[in-house]
Order: C-alpha cells, then sequence, then structure tokens
C-alpha cells in the first residue's frame, strides 16, 4: 500500500474524511510510526480539532479509541460576489451554513465600496450567529473575474471595473486570519463537490454571460500555472455556415461568443423573439417556444462539441452544468449530450453522468466556505495555527451558537 504524509494537517484530513477513524488506521494509512501518530494526534486534540469518542471493533486486543473531526472548533466566512449581488454566510468547518445573507452590488462601483458592503454584511451576518469577529478562522471569497489565487488579486477581470491588482485580502484585516479569493466557477466547482474527501474528477462549466469551467481533480480544485485553467470560453470552434463572430477578447469565433448567454440573446433578437434578457430566453424555452428550445438546443451543442474534446482529454467522472442558461435545464443538456456522446471516445463517454446543478444558488457559498476551510486545514496552516495560540479554538457551548472560545 503506497503511504500519504503524516503531518498534523495530513492526519487531520484523513480523519476528516473518514478515511481513518482511529490513530491505529491512522498508523496504518500513512506508515508512519505509532509514536509519532499519537503526539500529532494529541495535538490536534489539544487544538481542539480532534475529538475523541467511543470504542471502535478490536481486531484483538483492546478495542480503539475513535476518533472524529471537531466541525464546530471554528468558523469561516463565506463571500460569494455576482456582478449584482452578493451573498455572505458564516459556517461552521464542515461548511454547514450558520447564518447566511443576501444584498444587492453593483461590482462596477469598485473595490472601495464593494467591499464596504460586504463588511457590513459579515458582521450583521456574524452577530446573527452569535459570533464575533476574533471565532473567524478564515475568510473564502469567490469573485465573478479571474484571480492570481496566491495573492487574492483579480487579474483584469473584464466585468470588474477599478479592481484589477486590487488585494481583495486587505478588506478582512479585522478577522486577522488567512483570506482565500478565487473567481466564481472555481469556487461552485467546490460547493458542487459539497463536503471534504471528495475524489472525483469534476468538470463545472458555468453557462452565463460568458462560459467558464472549473477543474476538480481528485476532489481539489485545480488551477493550473498562473490561476486560468478552465477559461474555456475562448476556445475556438468551427461554425457549420463558416459565419464569424468577434468576441469580446478579440478574436474570433470564441466558445462564449457562440453559445454564451450575450450570443443567445443576440440570436433570439435577431430571429425576431419578444426577448430583452437572457433569462427571458431561457424562460421562453421552459414555456417550450420552439425557436426559443432551438436557439438553446443549438448552444448546448456548441458546448458540447468543447465539451467532448474536454471529455477525451480529461476523462471525468461528472460535468455539472452551472449558471443562467443552464436554468434551461432539459434541451441546453440534450444539445450538450448529443454533441458529447457522439464525439468523445466510448471508454471515456460510457460511464459519464452530465447533470445541471442542483443547488446553483448555494454551491457559491458553500463552495466559498470549502475553499477557506481546506485552505485553513491544510498541512502548513495547521501546524501553524497549533503554534500559534490565538489561532486554537476552545468548546464553550453556547445556546443557539456554534460553541467557541479564545
Ligand atoms: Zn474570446
Amino acid at each position: 500500500m503506497a503511504h500519504t504524509s503524516a503531518s498534523a494537517g495530513a492526519l487531520l484530513r484523513h480523519v476528516r474524511t473518514g478515511r481513518a477513524r482511529s490513530r491505529a488506521e491512522l498508523v496504518a494509512l500513512t506508515g508512519a510510526s505509532r509514536n509519532t501518530v499519537s503526539a500529532r494526534v494529541d495535538q490536534l486534540i489539544a487544538a481542539n480539532l480532534l475529538e475523541e469518542g467511543g470504542r471502535g471493533w478490536s481486531t484483538g486486543g483492546r478495542p480503539p479509541t475513535l476518533l472524529r473531526f471537531n466541525s464546530r472548533a471554528g468558523c469561516v466566512l463565506a463571500v460569494d460576489m455576482g456582478a449584482t449581488s452578493v451573498d455572505v454566510a458564516v459556517t461552521d468547518l464542515s461548511a454547514q451554513i450558520l447564518a447566511t445573507i443576501g444584498h444587492p452590488i453593483d461590482i462596477a462601483d469598485g473595490p472601495g465600496p464593494v467591499l464596504a458592503e460586504v463588511d457590513r454584511l459579515a458582521q450583521q451576518v456574524l452577530g446573527e450567529a452569535g459570533l464575533t469577529p476574533a471565532d473567524v478562522c478564515a475568510v473564502g471569497v469567490g469573485v465573478p473575474g479571474p484571480v492570481e489565487f496566491s495573492t487574492g488579486r483579480p487579474s483584469h477581470p473584464p466585468i470588474m471595473p477599478g479592481w484589477h491588482d486590487y488585494p481583495v485580502p486587505s478588506a478582512f484585516g479585522r478577522y486577522e486570519c488567512p483570506v482565500y479569493v478565487d473567481n466564481d466557477v472555481n469556487v461552485m466547482a467546490l460547493g458542487e463537490i459539497g463536503v471534504a474527501g471528495s475524489s472525483q474528477d469534476l468538470l463545472v462549466v458555468k453557462v452565463g454571460t460568458g462560459i467558464g469551467c472549473g477543474v476538480i481533480v481528485d476532489g481539489q480544485v485545480y488551477r493550473g500555472a498562473q490561476g486560468s485553467a478552465g477559461d474555456i470560453g475562448h476556445i475556438h470552434v468551427a461554425q457549420p455556415d463558416g459565419r464569424t463572430v468577434t468576441c469580446r477578447c478579440g478574436q474570433e469565433n470564441c466558445l462564449e461568443a457562440i453559445a454564451g448567454g450575450g450570443a443567445l440573446l443576440r440570436d433570439a433578437v435577431a430571429a425576431g423573439l419578444p426577448v430583452d434578457s437572457v433569462r427571458a430566453v431561457v424562460e421562453l424555452a421552459a414555456q417550450g417556444d420552439g425557436a426559443a428550445l432551438e436557439l438553446v438546443r443549438n448552444a448546448g451543442r456548441t458546448i458540447g462539441t468543447v465539451l467532448a474534446a474536454l471529455v477525451n482529454f480529461f476523462n471525468p467522472h461528472r460535468i455539472v452544468m452551472t449558471g443562467g442558461v443552464a436554468r434551461a435545464g432539459v434541451p441546453l443538456l440534450a444539445g450538450i449530450r448529443e454533441a458529447v456522446y457522439r464525439r468523445s471516445m466510448p471508454l471515456a463517454a460510457r460511464a459519464l453522468d452530465i447533470t445541471v446543478s442542483d443547488a446553483p444558488d448555494r454551491s457559491g457559498r458553500v463552495g466559498a466556505a470549502l475553499m477557506a476551510i481546506e485552505e485553513f486545514l491544510d498541512e502548513d496552516s495547521v501546524v501553524e495555527a497549533l503554534r500559534d495560540t490565538t489561532a486554537v479554538v476552545r468548546t464553550a457551548p453556547r445556546p443557539g451558537a456554534v460553541p467557541l472560545s479564545h
């Protein structure tokens, strides 16, 4: 059996994800010595991140004491920013939402006013959960544009004027904890896998005004060398009628210029449909309008040709569609499936599941929380947190609130 890391963070991950339930199982899984594992487990118990509870089955000798993750050892703030609205939630360390609030914003107002509003909402939501800024272990933020993940700075975001290179984490200084910022599609992709510990390979494709893709490899976001992995909206697609469409990026016949929400609206208006928004086109299709249905299905076929190539290359377990256009559901999926199953290799397509998101409204917040939790509890941060006594939280049950104190 291949052994894995035995750092405190790794041991915590094994228990959180259910791969190990006792010291003995951690020893077997990591190949580390019993003393090393015991010492690190004791540290994690002292930090209140692990708890002992119950006895397991004996395999001869004394039955082992079971270990479990204490998801109430701290809380995280999750911020899901869109172009016109923001949702802020406070969750426990398993991404269970304790309190949440949404508010309209205009992302084009720039980072100053928008982040001031986010700060106000965060304090309100913490108050509702009976918590204070000192209780927050980590902050996760999703924004509707490309982000350099290592610094939390947006990079030339097309729909976020004034945000280029802005240090988003600096707006959360009052929490004195790590702040992680990523683009909304990566965050939603994490929200789709939900609980930590998924080992799936997954593509989460957001079809809104633009088209983007979150790439999940073995349960974790794959960001690539500079953080732009999954930027599929500007892949070139051939047009059967030889038509050329210029994309907002300046290139011709990009996927999103042909099959994104903006393109769908443009083509619907050109076809004489009485619509003034992408939502209206999607609603018309939902009502069974033949022309709207055909436009949505065609967009699905075009998206499907690109996804077929991605399926051959990446062989995912699942593809999940999300975003405004994905609300169209069946006609979009029909077009996508038609192209994917026709064009991908049988082995890759055999067990492939292509669905629409079950909870598109929630996945942004849950994903932002999971990003913060996974990063905060990763190997180095946990060891740091164990060294830094201010980051160690102890259980102190309080009625109606996540048990926390410092
Ligand atoms: Zn383009």
